[in-house]
């Protein structure tokens, strides 16, 4: 399952970088936007942000941008190997 997720997070992000050259070209590093993860700031089946591989404390995310709620979560949620 965690492998599924990684290829969709992948090809997600891959789309985004394509469609945001001039803000990469500025420098700014690209995340998928909290609308695209479907980012809520509440668990979901149990499942949250702060036991995500993709988790950095404390309230930010490896390829999600903006504010992360450890107690968040979105789908592309990935549980450390
Ligand atoms: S579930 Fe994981 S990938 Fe999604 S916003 Fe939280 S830390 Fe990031």
């Amino acid at each position: 399952m965690a492998g599924v997720l990684r290829r969709r997070l992948l090809s997600v992000a891959a789309s985004s970088i394509v469609a945001g050259s001039a803000a990469r070209a500025s420098g700014e590093q690209q995340k998928v936007s909290q609308a695209e993860a479907q980012y809520q700031d509440r668990p979901k089946n149990g499942l949250s942000c702060a036991t995500c591989a993709l988790f950095r404390p404390p309230a930010a995310c490896a390829v999600v941008s903006g504010i992360i709620s450890p107690n968040g979560w979105c789908r592309f949620f990935d549980l450390p190997d």
